[in-house]
C-alpha cells in the first residue's frame, strides 16, 4: 500500500460522498451513537432506510439557496453489505379480519424490505456496529401479461410503489401524497427492524417471551414511534400472546428519547390516513388508549380535560395519533438531551405524563465522538495532545482534564502550541473558502463561526445583524483598531422554509457590499460556505477561534455542533440554552460569553406581551442597522426585499432577536478585548479543551446502558 502521503488516496477520499442519510443534528448523532457503541463493543444495530436521494445538494446561484438532489449512491457504495438472505415482508391497507378468535390482518399490498448493512468499526477494538438499511422491493414481479399487451407502465407500477419509499429522506409532507408516503416510509422502517430483531431474538434464544430481557428498542425521537406498535402486532398476532404479556414484553423493550419542545415538530398523523394504511395497528393504538386512559381516569377521577390533554389521540380539528405520546406510553424510560431540556420536557410538554409516572423521565446530555470530531479532524491539534497527555484520551475523553495545568502554567509553551496548531488549521479552510467561493480571508483574522441547520430558532439572523452593526461602526470609525474579524456561515434551509432561505440571501446580500467596501479595509469578511455537511464541518470545526450558539433561551434540545467546536479549541458565544449550560458549568463559566434572556426570561417577556418595538427605540445601533435592511442598503436593486423580515422583527419577532441584541453586540466587543491578548486566549482555548470531558459520546452512551438499557433486576 502506498503511504499516507499518495497522492491517489487523498484525492481518492476527497472525491467520495457523503452518505446523505441525515437531515442534521438528529442524524448525526445516531452517527456518534454507532461509533460509541462500536468502540465500547456493545452488540447493537442502527435501523434507518436506504435512501437514494437523501438530504437534498446545496448549490447558491445569484444569493439564494437552489436545492439539487443529492445522487450519493450514483456509483454504488463500496462500504456497503447487500444481505440477500435478509428479507422481510411488510404489509399495507387491507383489512383486518376475525379468524378463530383471534385479529387477523389481510393487507391490500405487500413490499419487501431488503437489508444492506454498513459496517461501523470502533477504535481500538476489533468489535463493528451495523447500520442496517433497508431497500424497498416489490414482491412480485412485473405483470407479464398486461406488459405484452403494451401496458408498460402499468405492468410495473407496484414496482414503483414499493421503491419509492427509498426515493427521498422527508418527503416534503405539505401534501396529502407527501405525508402518505412519510407514513409509509416510517412503517416500513419499523416492521423491518422489529421483525429483523425477533427473528434474531428467536434464533439465539428461542422463545419470544424473553424478548424484553434481552433486547432495548430505542426510539430515537418519534420517526420510529410505530415500532411499538408493530411489536404487539407480531407478539399477539404471529406469536399468539395475550395483550398483556405482550405488553410487559413492549414496555420492558421501548424507550424513547425526545429531540425537540417545538409543537410544529411534533409527529401526528390523522386519523383517516392512519386507519387506512395500517388497520390492524389502528386497532392497536386505540387499545393501548383504552386502557391508557382507563389508568388515568382511575388515578384522576372526574378530569376529563386531564384525560382529553393526555390522550393518544389529538381531538382538536381533524382527528390526529399523537406519535410522542404514543412513544411514551409504550416506554419504560423517556429521556431529554441536555438538563434544561429534560426539565423542560416535563414541566410543558410531557407534564401530565411526568405527573403519571415521574420514575419515567431522566436526562441524558448528548455527546459527540472524539474520534472524528478531534483525532481525524484536527490532526495538528491531536498531535498537540497526544505529546503532552498522551494518548488515552481517544477513549477516555476525561484525560482532557489533565490540559488544566499547563494550560493555566503562565510561559508553558502549550498555549503558543495551541495557536500554531490552530492557525495550521484555519489555514486550510481560507484556503477552502478561496477555492470554493473565491474569498480571501487572512488566517490572522479571528474565524467566527456559525454552522448548521438555517432555523429562527438558532438566529443565524441575529448574527447578521450583528455583522450589518459592525460593518456600520467600522465605517463610521475607521481608524481604530478593529479586531480583523471572518464571520463564517454554512447551512441547509429546508426547501419550503421561506424565512430561513430569506436569511441565507441575506447573508450573501450583506457579504457582497461589506467585502467589497474599501473603508472596511478587510477588517470583516463574510463567507457562506454552500452545501454543509460532515465533510465541510471536518474543515470548518478545527479552524474556529470563536462558536455562535445563539438560539433562544429554551428552544435549542442541546445542540452537539457546540460540543465539536470547544473539542477544537473554540471558545463560544452562547445563550443559556440546551448543552451550552452544562459546557459553560464544565469548562468554568468565566471561559464562556454567555448572553441574553435566560428561558425564565423569555417566558416572563413573553407573557407579558413582549413588544420588541421598546427594544428598537432603546437602540440606536438596532434602529440604524433595521433601517439599512429596509433602505435597500444590502438590495439596491430591490429596495424592499427586507421590508417584511424587519416588519416581522418589529412587530412580533417571535425569537425574541431585539431583546437580546444589545446585550449580544457588547458580547461580541468582550469577545474582540479577549482576542486580541493572544496568550490569555490560547489560555482561555485550552481551559475550554480540558473540560470537554463530559461531552464525549461514550459517556452518553454509558448512561444509556446504566440507566435506560440496562436488562431489569432479575
Ligand atoms: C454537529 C452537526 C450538526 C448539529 O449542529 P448543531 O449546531 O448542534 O445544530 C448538524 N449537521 C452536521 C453536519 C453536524 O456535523
Amino acid at each position: 500500500m502506498a503511504g499516507a502521503d499518495a497522492p491517489g488516496l487523498a484525492e481518492l477520499i476527497a472525491h467520495e460522498p457523503d452518505a446523505a442519510l441525515g437531515n442534521g443534528g438528529l442524524g448525526r448523532l445516531a452517527a456518534c451513537f454507532l461509533d460509541a457503541m462500536a468502540t465500547l463493543g456493545v452488540s447493537a444495530f442502527g435501523y434507518g432506510l436506504r435512501y437514494e436521494h437523501g438530504m437534498f445538494q446545496q448549490m447558491i446561484e445569484d444569493g439564494r439557496q437552489v436545492e439539487r438532489p443529492d445522487d450519493w449512491l450514483r456509483h454504488g457504495s463500496p462500504w456497503e453489505l447487500i444481505r440477500p438472505e435478509l428479507r422481510y415482508e411488510v404489509g399495507f391497507g387491507g383489512q383486518v379480519m376475525e379468524e378463530a378468535g383471534r385479529r387477523c390482518w389481510q393487507p391490500s399490498e405487500t413490499i419487501i424490505a431488503q437489508a444492506v448493512d454498513f459496517i461501523v468499526p470502533g477504535h481500538g477494538t476489533s468489535h463493528v456496529c451495523t447500520l442496517r438499511q433497508w431497500n424497498g422491493q416489490a414482491s412480485r414481479p412485473i405483470d407479464f401479461e398486461a406488459f405484452c399487451r403494451g401496458e408498460h407502465l402499468a405492468s410495473a407500477q407496484h414496482l414503483h410503489s414499493a421503491e419509492a419509499v427509498n426515493w427521498v429522506l422527508y418527503p416534503d409532507d405539505s401534501t396529502p401524497a407527501g405525508r402518505e408516503l412519510r407514513l409509509r416510509q416510517e412503517y416500513f422502517l419499523c416492521s423491518a427492524s422489529v421483525q429483523d430483531m425477533l427473528a434474531r431474538h428467536v434464533r439465539e434464544c428461542g422463545d419470544v417471551r424473553s424478548f424484553g430481557q434481552r433486547n432495548a428498542v430505542h426510539l430515537n425521537d418519534t420517526h420510529p414511534a410505530l415500532a411499538p406498535a408493530e411489536l404487539m402486532r407480531l407478539l399477539i398476532d404471529a406469536h399468539g400472546l395475550e395483550w398483556d404479556e405482550a405488553w410487559a414484553i413492549t414496555q420492558q423493550a421501548t424507550s424513547y428519547t425526545n429531540h425537540t419542545l417545538m409543537p410544529e415538530a411534533l409527529e401526528a398523523w390523522s386519523l383517516s390516513l392512519f386507519a387506512g394504511m395500517l388497520p390492524r395497528h389502528m386497532e392497536i393504538v386505540y387499545e393501548i388508549n383504552a386502557r391508557f386512559l382507563a389508568e388515568v381516569r382511575a388515578r384522576f377521577p372526574n378530569d376529563e380535560e386531564r384525560v382529553r390533554r393526555l390522550s393518544l389521540i389529538d381531538e382538536h380539528g381533524e382527528r390526529r395519533v399523537r406519535m410522542a405520546a404514543l412513544a411514551v406510553v409504550a416506554s419504560h424510560k423517556v429521556n431529554g438531551v441536555s438538563a434544561l431540556h429534560s426539565r423542560l420536557m416535563v414541566e410543558t410538554l410531557f407534564a401530565d405524563f411526568a405527573q403519571m409516572w415521574p420514575g419515567r423521565f431522566l436526562n441524558i446530555t448528548n455527546g459527540v465522538t472524539p474520534r472524528r470530531w478531534l483525532m481525524q479532524a484536527n490532526p495538528e491539534l491531536s498531535a498537540l495532545l497526544d505529546a503532552h497527555i498522551g494518548p488515552a484520551w481517544r477513549r477516555d475523553l476525561g484525560a482532557l482534564a489533565a490540559l488544566r495545568t499547563p494550560a493555566g502554567t503562565a510561559g508553558h509553551p502549550i498555549r503558543a502550541q495551541f495557536l500554531a496548531a490552530k492557525l495550521a488549521a484555519k489555514t486550510r479552510l481560507a484556503a477552502l473558502i478561496a477555492r470554493e467561493i473565491g474569498l480571501v480571508v487572512d488566517p490572522a483574522s479571528l474565524f467566527d463561526v456559525q454552522i448548521k441547520r438555517i432555523h429562527e430558532y438558532k438566529r443565524q439572523l441575529l448574527n447578521v445583524l450583528h455583522v450589518v452593526a459592525r460593518w456600520q461602526a467600522i465605517v463610521a470609525d475607521p481608524t481604530r483598531d478593529w479586531q480583523p474579524r471572518t464571520v463564517v456561515f454554512a447551512g441547509k434551509a429546508a426547501s419550503a422554509y421561506f424565512a430561513a432561505k430569506q436569511v441565507i440571501r441575506l447573508i450573501h446580500d450583506v457579504a457582497r457590499v461589506v467585502n467589497h467596501d474599501p473603508r472596511v479595509g478587510g477588517r470583516l469578511k463574510v463567507a457562506f460556505l454552500p452545501n454543509y455537511g460532515v465533510s465541510l464541518a471536518e474543515v470548518i470545526f478545527p479552524a474556529a477561534d470563536l462558536s455562535e450558539q445563539i438560539s433562544t433561551a429554551g428552544t435549542e434540545a442541546s445542540g452537539t455542533g457546540n460540543m465539536k467546536f470547544a473539542l477544537n479549541g473554540a471558545c463560544t458565544i452562547g445563550t443559556w440554552d440546551g448543552a451550552n449550560i452544562e459546557m459553560a458549568q464544565a469548562i468554568g463559566e468565566e471561559q464562556f460569553f454567555v448572553f441574553g434572556l435566560r428561558t425564565e426570561q423569555v417566558q416572563a417577556l413573553r407573557e407579558q406581551c413582549y413588544q420588541p418595538g421598546r427594544f428598537i427605540d432603546a437602540s440606536p445601533a438596532l434602529q440604524s442597522v433595521l433601517d439599512a435592511l429596509a433602505d435597500g442598503t444590502f438590495s439596491p436593486g430591490e429596495p424592499h426585499r427586507y421590508h417584511d423580515l424587519v416588519r416581522t422583527l418589529a412587530e412580533r419577532d417571535p425569537y425574541l432577536l431585539m431583546a437580546d441584541f444589545d446585550a449580544y453586540v457588547a458580547t461580541q466587543h468582550e469577545v474582540d478585548r479577549a482576542y486580541a491578548d493572544r496568550d490569555g486566549w490560547a489560555r482561555r482555548a485550552l481551559l475550554n479543551i480540558a473540560g470537554m470531558g463530559p461531552f464525549s459520546v461514550d459517556r452518553t452512551i454509558g448512561e444509556y446502558l446504566e440507566r435506560v438499557w440496562a436488562p431489569p433486576a432479575p
